[in-house]
């Protein structure tokens, strides 16, 4: 056992925890592993463009830093969806929304696709580019506008970093609670535009929640401004909500103006053991009622998960001495000058008394909160020992991930015996990732196409997401009829339609034109 991660038999013997946060760490230093799949196709009717030499590179485009294919920095070439590297027709970075308009007039009177490019961080290929699309950078379009603390509002360009947006919240004593892994390289645009998730769900909401304006520019370069303030505004309808989630289809994100929350004084997490998954959701009830908006995180890992992670990376502080069983990480904010409220230890006290959970630690330090936040977000580091991965990042009714996690280990190891396959999730936001890897296969020989057939139709049948966080880019974009209708996909073409008539922005993102050329697997019996 760790020396200073306290293991308790009973919750008064627990320690109590000293402030907990989060690290804020710039994105690992891991590459994108290399994805080949036949996903990069490009169906926006475009003819394709020739490589521009520099004589030919449009003036009108010159004072946005226009650059021709040859010199677009091959950091441009990709996102993190490991879809193979693609180089843009030319790019272009703007540094305010008039700027961005002229771009897209551009683009709708050369009828040139356009990419949008914040952090490329995506992980479903919402953000790659098309060999002829021109891309249009946020990088420049960056910077705190204004934070309003007696409103708790905070007005941002689209290009700023999510962790420049914590911080600058922070800076006023206040808090925006959207946390990814990758904060220092996401933008809020590009949070906006994949409605991002993230370790605060439970308790916060997805980004769409911490929105209460913003300005974009449409397809045709016309400015659409709805930089509202107000928490309450029943005006109609409530058209960002139309951006929110679109991945770039229906226009560019310039502002926005976000919502923020008091930062709870204190944060204190626990990690905890028990034999099944009845258990895991015992705990859950339990917690969600004696913690109330106490509850900040509840994270499940599954035994495998565990196992692997901690025998794959030694340097994790597992604190129990068995390995077996699912891991909860459990976190509570709150507001009593002690840094322990007692709520979180009561709660659990109860859960052992009643022998729901087998095991709990308590973190006393705010090192063992970040080493009991390392086993979770060692996900970032399985490819360094596993090899590639095949990674999924679906969303299951809670009443049948046990049945569904079943089949799917059942499905993929009828085909490959030796496949490792692990499961760890948000399961109070009803979202699970899955992560398979077949040994002995090479990062291009993973059969992702092989694995998502069988996994998609078990999500399909007890109509789960295939994306609960990620979106649908390119790499789900198969698979959107396994979670929604063929009438709801019908609107979104038609709303598509109405607001980008010619199919310039992020051309074959999320569906294709029409919807018959929608591959969808065929579901099982
Ligand atoms: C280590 C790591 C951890 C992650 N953890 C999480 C997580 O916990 N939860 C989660 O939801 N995601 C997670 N992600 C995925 C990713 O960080 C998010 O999808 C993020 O919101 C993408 O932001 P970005 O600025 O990098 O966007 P990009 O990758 O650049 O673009 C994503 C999409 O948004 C569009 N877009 C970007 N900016 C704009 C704009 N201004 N206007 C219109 N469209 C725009 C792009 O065209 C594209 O379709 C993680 C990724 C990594 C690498």
């Amino acid at each position: 056992m760790q020396e200073s991660l306290h293991q308790a038999a009973h919750p008064n013997d627990v320690i109590r925890s000293v402030q907990a946060q989060f690290s804020l760490h710039p994105l690992l230093n891991v590459m994108p592993v290399h994805r080949h799949n036949q996903h990069g196709r490009f169906e926006h009717g475009i003819a394709h463009m020739k490589t521009p030499t520099p004589a030919e590179w449009p003036p009108a485009l010159a004072r946005f830093g226009f650059l021709g294919r040859e010199e677009v920095a091959t950091r441009h070439h990709q996102d993190w969806s490991g879809l193979p590297a693609t180089a843009p027709w030319g790019i272009v970075y703007p540094r305010n929304t008039e700027e961005v308009a002229v771009v897209l007039k551009w683009c709708h009177e050369n009828k040139t696709p356009l990419v949008t490019q914040g952090g490329l961080t995506g992980l479903a290929g919402g953000a790659h580019p098309s060999p002829d699309c021109l891309v249009l950078s946020t990088e420049r379009l960056c910077g705190i506008r204004h934070v309003d603390p007696v409103m708790c509002t905070l007005t941002a360009w689209a290009g700023t970093k999510l962790q420049d947006i914590q911080h600058a919240a922070q800076a006023d004593g206040l808090y925006f609670p959207i946390d990814l892994g990758a904060r220092g390289s996401c933008t809020i645009g590009g949070n906006l535009a994949t409605n991002a998730g993230g370790n605060k769900v439970i308790r916060y909401g997805m980004t769409r929640e911490q929105v209460l304006g913003l300005e974009c520019v449409l397809a045709d370069g016309s400015v659409l401004s709805g930089m509202n303030q107000l928490l309450k505004n029943n005006t109609g309808y409530d058209l960002k909500q139309l951006f929110i989630g679109s991945e770039g289809t229906l226009g560019v994100i310039t502002q926005v103006v976000l919502r923020l929350q008091a930062k709870p004084r204190h944060q204190q997490s626990a990690m905890c053991r028990c034999e099944n998954f009845d258990q895991v959701l015992a705990t859950l009830q339990h917690c969600r009622k004696r913690l109330g908006p106490g509850l900040l995180a509840f994270e499940v890992m599954w035994p495998e998960f565990i196992q692997c992670m901690t025998d794959g990376l030694p340097k994790l502080r597992y604190p129990f001495a068995q390995k077996n069983g699912f891991h909860l990480l459990i976190e509570e904010g709150h507001f009593s000058n002690s840094a322990d409220s007692g709520s979180l230890t009561a709660c659990l006290g109860e859960l052992l008394e009643f022998a729901v959970l087998n095991e709990v630690v308590i973190a006393h330090s705010e090192q063992d909160n970040l080493d009991l936040w390392a086993i979770r977000d060692s996900v970032a580091e399985y490819s360094q020992f596993l090899g590639p991965v095949i990674g999924f990042d679906i969303g299951l009714p809670a009443s049948t991930m046990v049945a569904t996690t079943q089949n799917m280990v059942a499905a993929i190891r009828q085909q490959w015996a030796d496949a490792v396959v692990l499961f760890f999730g948000h399961i109070g936001d009803s979202n699970l990732h899955v992560v398979v890897h077949v040994p002995g296969l090479g990062h291009e020989e993973q059969p992702h196409h092989a694995v998502e057939a069988l996994v998609y139709p078990l999500v399909a049948q007890v109509n789960g997401s295939v994306s609960a966080e990620h979106g649908v880019g390119l790499i789900k974009k198969p698979y959107l009829s396994c979670s929604r209708q063929p009438q709801e996909i019908a609107l979104m073409q038609t709303i598509k339609n109405a607001l980008d008539p010619h199919h310039l922005l992020n051309p074959g993102k999320i569906f294709d034109r029409s919807a018959s050329s929608d591959k969808s697997p065929s579901l099982p019996p």
